[in-house]
Protein backbone atom coordinates (compact mmCIF):
# COMPACT_ATOMS: atom_id res chain seq x y z
CA UNK A 1 0.00 0.00 0.00
CA UNK A 2 1.26 3.17 -1.10
CA UNK A 3 2.15 5.64 2.21
CA UNK A 4 1.71 9.43 2.29
CA UNK A 5 2.50 12.42 4.09
CA UNK A 6 0.88 15.51 4.32
CA UNK A 7 2.69 18.04 2.03
CA UNK A 8 3.75 21.84 3.46
CA UNK A 9 1.14 23.13 1.50
CA UNK A 10 -1.55 21.43 3.93
CA UNK A 11 -4.95 23.73 3.85
CA UNK A 12 -6.35 24.03 6.73
CA UNK A 13 -9.47 22.82 5.68
CA UNK A 14 -8.93 19.07 6.11
CA UNK A 15 -12.12 18.85 3.68
CA UNK A 16 -9.17 19.62 0.76
CA UNK A 17 -5.88 17.42 2.09
CA UNK A 18 -3.27 17.92 -0.07
CA UNK A 19 -0.70 14.88 -0.10
CA UNK A 20 2.40 14.23 -1.21
CA UNK A 21 2.89 10.77 -2.73
CA UNK A 22 6.08 8.77 -0.82
CA UNK A 23 7.59 7.41 -3.20
CA UNK A 24 6.00 8.66 -5.83
CA UNK A 25 6.55 10.27 -9.83
CA UNK A 26 7.36 13.81 -9.45
CA UNK A 27 5.82 14.09 -5.73
CA UNK A 28 2.98 15.89 -7.26
CA UNK A 29 0.55 17.35 -4.69
CA UNK A 30 -2.69 15.30 -4.41
CA UNK A 31 -5.91 15.35 -3.02
CA UNK A 32 -6.87 11.88 -1.56
CA UNK A 33 -9.79 9.93 -3.52
CA UNK A 34 -11.44 6.60 -2.50
CA UNK A 35 -13.60 5.14 -4.98
CA UNK A 36 -13.02 8.30 -7.21
CA UNK A 37 -14.70 10.26 -4.21
CA UNK A 38 -12.72 13.02 -2.60
CA UNK A 39 -12.24 11.82 0.73
CA UNK A 40 -10.61 12.49 3.76
CA UNK A 41 -12.27 10.53 5.72
CA UNK A 42 -10.11 8.00 6.06
CA UNK A 43 -7.22 9.78 7.02
CA UNK A 44 -6.12 11.02 10.26
CA UNK A 45 -4.65 14.89 11.09
CA UNK A 46 -1.46 15.43 11.25
CA UNK A 47 1.41 18.04 11.26
CA UNK A 48 2.70 18.95 7.57
CA UNK A 49 5.42 16.62 6.87
CA UNK A 50 4.75 13.81 8.80
CA UNK A 51 3.22 10.32 7.73
CA UNK A 52 -0.60 10.61 7.98
CA UNK A 53 -1.69 7.32 6.95
CA UNK A 54 -1.30 4.32 5.03
CA UNK A 55 -3.29 4.82 2.28
CA UNK A 56 -6.19 1.63 1.75
CA UNK A 57 -6.10 0.12 -1.91
CA UNK A 58 -8.27 1.87 -4.24
CA UNK A 59 -9.03 2.14 -8.41
CA UNK A 60 -8.19 5.78 -8.45
CA UNK A 61 -4.40 5.15 -6.93
CA UNK A 62 -3.80 1.93 -8.99
CA UNK A 63 -4.55 3.83 -12.18
CA UNK A 64 -2.29 6.79 -11.22
CA UNK A 65 -4.56 8.82 -13.04
CA UNK A 66 -3.05 12.37 -13.71
CA UNK A 67 -6.30 14.12 -13.31
CA UNK A 68 -6.95 12.96 -10.48
CA UNK A 69 -3.69 13.21 -9.28
CA UNK A 70 -3.10 17.38 -10.85
CA UNK A 71 -5.93 18.61 -8.44
CA UNK A 72 -5.25 21.05 -5.77
CA UNK A 73 -6.96 24.39 -4.82
CA UNK A 74 -3.73 26.16 -3.52
CA UNK A 75 -5.45 29.69 -3.47
CA UNK A 76 -8.23 29.55 -1.45
CA UNK A 77 -8.74 27.84 2.32
CA UNK A 78 -12.28 26.65 2.90
CA UNK A 79 -13.89 25.82 6.19
CA UNK A 80 -17.42 23.72 6.17
CA UNK A 81 -18.95 24.51 9.59
CA UNK A 82 -21.86 22.06 10.50
CA UNK A 83 -24.03 24.00 12.92
CA UNK A 84 -25.44 20.80 14.71
CA UNK A 85 -29.10 22.58 14.41
CA UNK A 86 -32.22 20.97 13.67
CA UNK A 87 -32.40 22.19 9.93
CA UNK A 88 -28.86 20.58 9.63
CA UNK A 89 -27.15 23.52 8.01
CA UNK A 90 -23.60 24.23 7.29
CA UNK A 91 -22.18 27.44 7.23
CA UNK A 92 -18.66 28.48 5.32
CA UNK A 93 -15.36 30.62 6.10
CA UNK A 94 -13.68 31.07 2.41
CA UNK A 95 -10.10 32.82 3.35
CA UNK A 96 -7.52 34.09 1.15
CA UNK A 97 -3.97 32.14 2.49
CA UNK A 98 -2.04 35.22 2.17
CA UNK A 99 -4.24 38.26 3.61
CA UNK A 100 -6.16 35.98 5.88
CA UNK A 101 -9.71 37.98 5.05
CA UNK A 102 -12.60 36.03 4.89
CA UNK A 103 -16.50 35.62 3.57
CA UNK A 104 -18.47 34.04 5.84
CA UNK A 105 -21.48 32.41 3.59
CA UNK A 106 -24.90 32.08 6.10
CA UNK A 107 -23.56 32.35 9.11
CA UNK A 108 -26.23 30.93 10.89
CA UNK A 109 -24.07 30.39 13.69
CA UNK A 110 -22.42 32.79 14.34
CA UNK A 111 -20.73 31.82 17.42
CA UNK A 112 -18.84 28.88 15.76
CA UNK A 113 -18.07 30.90 12.14
CA UNK A 114 -16.32 33.99 14.62
CA UNK A 115 -14.44 31.63 16.86
CA UNK A 116 -13.46 29.62 13.81
CA UNK A 117 -11.92 32.80 12.17
CA UNK A 118 -10.27 33.52 15.27
CA UNK A 119 -8.81 30.25 15.74
CA UNK A 120 -7.22 30.79 12.06
CA UNK A 121 -6.47 34.56 12.36
CA UNK A 122 -8.74 35.10 9.78
CA UNK A 123 -10.59 38.72 9.59
CA UNK A 124 -14.16 38.47 7.90
CA UNK A 125 -14.54 41.52 5.78
CA UNK A 126 -17.55 40.13 3.60
CA UNK A 127 -20.81 38.73 4.33
CA UNK A 128 -23.06 36.69 1.94
CA UNK A 129 -26.14 35.29 2.19
CA UNK A 130 -27.13 32.76 -1.04
CA UNK A 131 -30.63 33.39 -0.60
CA UNK A 132 -33.23 34.82 2.29
CA UNK A 133 -34.58 32.13 4.00
CA UNK A 134 -33.93 33.29 7.90
CA UNK A 135 -31.82 29.61 8.73
CA UNK A 136 -29.49 31.60 6.03
CA UNK A 137 -29.52 35.19 7.31
CA UNK A 138 -30.36 34.69 10.83
CA UNK A 139 -26.47 35.01 12.10
CA UNK A 140 -25.68 38.12 9.71
CA UNK A 141 -26.22 40.53 12.76
CA UNK A 142 -23.79 39.15 15.26
CA UNK A 143 -21.10 38.44 12.48
CA UNK A 144 -21.00 42.24 11.04
CA UNK A 145 -21.65 43.66 14.54
CA UNK A 146 -18.70 41.62 15.64
CA UNK A 147 -16.23 42.53 12.51
CA UNK A 148 -17.72 45.23 10.64
CA UNK A 149 -18.29 42.82 7.52
CA UNK A 150 -20.17 44.13 4.30
CA UNK A 151 -23.40 42.36 3.37
CA UNK A 152 -23.94 40.94 -0.10
CA UNK A 153 -26.52 38.79 -1.15
CA UNK A 154 -29.11 38.90 -4.61
CA UNK A 155 -29.89 42.04 -5.88
CA UNK A 156 -33.47 41.23 -5.64
CA UNK A 157 -33.38 40.27 -2.32
CA UNK A 158 -33.34 43.59 -1.11
CA UNK A 159 -36.43 43.61 0.51
CA UNK A 160 -36.32 40.66 2.29
CA UNK A 161 -33.04 40.86 3.75
CA UNK A 162 -32.33 43.77 5.25
CA UNK A 163 -29.12 45.92 5.16
CA UNK A 164 -27.52 44.55 2.10
CA UNK A 165 -24.22 46.35 1.09
CA UNK A 166 -23.74 44.99 -2.42
CA UNK A 167 -26.84 43.53 -4.53
CA UNK A 168 -25.27 40.71 -6.65
CA UNK A 169 -26.23 39.85 -10.27
CA UNK A 170 -25.30 37.14 -12.54
CA UNK A 171 -21.40 37.39 -13.38
CA UNK A 172 -21.02 39.33 -10.72
CA UNK A 173 -16.96 38.95 -9.09
CA UNK A 174 -16.73 38.32 -5.48
CA UNK A 175 -13.10 39.04 -4.52
CA UNK A 176 -11.25 38.00 -0.84
CA UNK A 177 -7.85 38.81 -0.26
CA UNK A 178 -5.12 38.81 -3.05
CA UNK A 179 -6.33 35.35 -4.54
CA UNK A 180 -9.74 34.10 -3.95
CA UNK A 181 -12.49 35.03 -6.53
CA UNK A 182 -15.15 33.68 -6.97
CA UNK A 183 -18.14 34.01 -9.90
CA UNK A 184 -21.87 34.27 -8.76
CA UNK A 185 -23.89 32.27 -10.81
CA UNK A 186 -28.13 33.72 -10.43
CA UNK A 187 -29.94 30.40 -10.07
CA UNK A 188 -33.67 30.66 -9.10
CA UNK A 189 -35.33 27.65 -8.30
CA UNK A 190 -35.77 27.48 -4.48
CA UNK A 191 -35.86 31.07 -4.11
CA UNK A 192 -36.02 33.85 -7.14
CA UNK A 193 -33.43 35.65 -5.49
CA UNK A 194 -30.75 33.01 -4.62
CA UNK A 195 -27.19 32.78 -5.85
CA UNK A 196 -24.50 30.50 -5.88
CA UNK A 197 -20.92 30.93 -5.78
CA UNK A 198 -18.15 29.17 -8.24
CA UNK A 199 -14.77 29.87 -7.28
CA UNK A 200 -12.15 30.36 -9.74
CA UNK A 201 -9.60 27.18 -8.59
CA UNK A 202 -7.72 24.77 -10.50
CA UNK A 203 -10.43 22.63 -8.67
CA UNK A 204 -13.26 24.48 -9.61
CA UNK A 205 -15.64 24.68 -5.68
CA UNK A 206 -20.13 25.53 -6.15
CA UNK A 207 -21.56 26.85 -3.03
CA UNK A 208 -24.85 26.31 -3.61
CA UNK A 209 -27.12 27.20 -0.70
CA UNK A 210 -30.06 25.26 -1.16
CA UNK A 211 -30.09 24.80 -5.14
CA UNK A 212 -28.58 21.68 -4.90
CA UNK A 213 -27.59 19.45 -2.53
CA UNK A 214 -26.10 16.23 -1.90
CA UNK A 215 -27.68 13.48 -4.10
CA UNK A 216 -30.85 16.69 -4.10
CA UNK A 217 -32.37 19.40 -4.86
CA UNK A 218 -33.96 22.25 -2.85
CA UNK A 219 -37.52 22.45 -2.65
CA UNK A 220 -39.92 25.39 -3.46
CA UNK A 221 -42.14 25.58 -0.61
CA UNK A 222 -41.48 29.66 0.01
CA UNK A 223 -41.01 31.37 -2.77
CA UNK A 224 -39.26 29.51 -5.71
CA UNK A 225 -40.98 27.39 -8.56
CA UNK A 226 -39.96 24.24 -9.69
CA UNK A 227 -39.73 25.32 -13.24
CA UNK A 228 -36.85 27.68 -12.79
CA UNK A 229 -35.16 25.02 -10.92
CA UNK A 230 -35.48 23.22 -13.88
CA UNK A 231 -33.59 25.67 -15.75
CA UNK A 232 -31.04 26.14 -13.25
CA UNK A 233 -30.40 22.73 -13.03
CA UNK A 234 -29.96 21.92 -16.71
CA UNK A 235 -28.72 25.53 -18.16
CA UNK A 236 -26.13 26.40 -15.45
CA UNK A 237 -25.52 23.23 -12.54
CA UNK A 238 -24.95 20.46 -15.24
CA UNK A 239 -22.71 22.34 -17.32
CA UNK A 240 -20.27 23.09 -15.09
CA UNK A 241 -16.90 20.85 -15.08
CA UNK A 242 -17.60 17.11 -13.28
CA UNK A 243 -13.98 18.31 -10.77
CA UNK A 244 -16.49 20.99 -9.41
CA UNK A 245 -16.41 20.21 -5.26
CA UNK A 246 -20.18 20.69 -4.10
CA UNK A 247 -20.52 22.69 -0.88
CA UNK A 248 -24.59 22.62 -0.33
CA UNK A 249 -26.41 24.65 2.90
CA UNK A 250 -27.71 21.46 4.50
CA UNK A 251 -26.52 17.96 5.40
CA UNK A 252 -29.16 15.91 3.66
CA UNK A 253 -27.14 13.36 1.84
CA UNK A 254 -28.44 10.64 3.70
CA UNK A 255 -31.80 11.07 3.04
CA UNK A 256 -31.53 12.00 0.23
CA UNK A 257 -29.82 8.82 -0.75
CA UNK A 258 -32.54 6.83 0.18
CA UNK A 259 -34.80 8.78 -2.10
CA UNK A 260 -32.54 7.78 -4.95
CA UNK A 261 -32.82 4.12 -4.38
CA UNK A 262 -35.87 4.45 -3.85
CA UNK A 263 -36.36 5.73 -7.35
CA UNK A 264 -33.59 3.54 -8.66
CA UNK A 265 -32.79 0.91 -6.90
CA UNK A 266 -30.01 -0.41 -8.73
CA UNK A 267 -27.85 2.37 -8.17
CA UNK A 268 -25.09 1.10 -7.06
CA UNK A 269 -22.81 3.71 -6.35
CA UNK A 270 -25.61 5.29 -4.30
CA UNK A 271 -26.21 2.13 -2.54
CA UNK A 272 -22.50 2.07 -1.92
CA UNK A 273 -22.40 5.67 -1.03
CA UNK A 274 -25.03 5.23 1.65
CA UNK A 275 -23.25 2.54 3.49
CA UNK A 276 -20.42 4.65 3.32
CA UNK A 277 -21.75 8.07 4.84
CA UNK A 278 -24.49 6.58 6.84
CA UNK A 279 -22.69 7.15 10.06
CA UNK A 280 -20.60 9.74 9.16
CA UNK A 281 -19.55 12.98 11.73
CA UNK A 282 -21.16 16.06 9.86
CA UNK A 283 -17.98 17.58 11.19
CA UNK A 284 -16.04 15.17 8.70
CA UNK A 285 -18.77 15.23 5.92
CA UNK A 286 -17.52 14.18 3.00
CA UNK A 287 -17.27 16.64 -0.16
CA UNK A 288 -18.82 15.51 -3.32
CA UNK A 289 -17.88 16.34 -7.15
CA UNK A 290 -20.34 17.60 -9.62
CA UNK A 291 -19.40 14.05 -11.90
CA UNK A 292 -20.49 11.84 -8.46
CA UNK A 293 -23.88 14.15 -8.17
CA UNK A 294 -24.44 13.26 -11.74
CA UNK A 295 -24.54 9.66 -10.42
CA UNK A 296 -26.47 9.50 -7.27
CA UNK A 297 -28.39 12.49 -7.58
CA UNK A 298 -31.75 11.63 -8.94
CA UNK A 299 -32.29 15.48 -10.51
CA UNK A 300 -29.03 14.88 -12.69
CA UNK A 301 -30.69 11.06 -14.02
CA UNK A 302 -33.57 12.60 -16.00
CA UNK A 303 -33.00 10.05 -18.91
CA UNK A 304 -32.43 7.09 -16.70
CA UNK A 305 -34.72 4.13 -17.83
CA UNK A 306 -34.91 2.88 -13.76
CA UNK A 307 -36.34 6.50 -12.74
CA UNK A 308 -38.55 6.67 -15.40
CA UNK A 309 -40.14 3.43 -14.95
CA UNK A 310 -40.67 3.99 -10.88
CA UNK A 311 -41.54 7.41 -11.74
CA UNK A 312 -44.56 5.92 -13.75
CA UNK A 313 -45.60 3.91 -10.61
CA UNK A 314 -46.43 7.20 -9.13
CA UNK A 315 -47.86 9.22 -12.37
CA UNK A 316 -49.23 6.51 -14.43
CA UNK A 317 -50.03 9.40 -17.06
CA UNK A 318 -46.40 9.96 -17.62
CA UNK A 319 -45.55 9.62 -21.48
CA UNK A 320 -43.86 6.98 -23.08
CA UNK A 321 -40.96 9.01 -23.58
CA UNK A 322 -41.42 11.72 -20.93
CA UNK A 323 -38.39 15.00 -21.71
CA UNK A 324 -36.09 15.69 -19.04
CA UNK A 325 -38.07 18.72 -17.69
CA UNK A 326 -41.13 16.56 -17.39
CA UNK A 327 -39.13 14.47 -15.38
CA UNK A 328 -37.77 16.96 -13.10
CA UNK A 329 -40.68 18.40 -12.47
CA UNK A 330 -42.72 15.18 -11.47
CA UNK A 331 -39.74 14.30 -9.47
CA UNK A 332 -39.87 17.40 -7.62
CA UNK A 333 -43.35 16.78 -6.40
CA UNK A 334 -43.17 13.49 -5.32
CA UNK A 335 -40.13 14.67 -3.13
CA UNK A 336 -42.74 17.16 -1.59
CA UNK A 337 -44.56 14.25 0.00
CA UNK A 338 -42.35 11.50 0.20
ZN1 LIG B 1 -33.76 27.98 1.88
ZN1 LIG C 1 -31.81 26.35 4.17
Amino acid sequence: MPKYFLDNCLLKSYKLLILKMVPGAGLEPAQYYYRGILSPLRLPISPPGQLCGIVPPCPAFQNQNQTLFSQAITNMIIEQIWTGNAYRNFNYLIACPETGEAMAIDPLDHKKCLATAKANGWQITQVLNTHEHLDHTGGNKKVIAATGAKLLAHANAKDSIPGIDRGLMAGDSIKIGNTVEMEVLDTPGHTMSHVCLLSHTETPALFCGDTLFNAGAGNCHNGGHPEELYDTFANQLAQLSDDTLIYPGHDYISNNLEFTLDREPDNEQAGLLLSEIRDQDPDKALVSTLGLEKEINTFFRLRSPSVIAALREAFPDLPGQPDPRTVFLKLRELRNTW
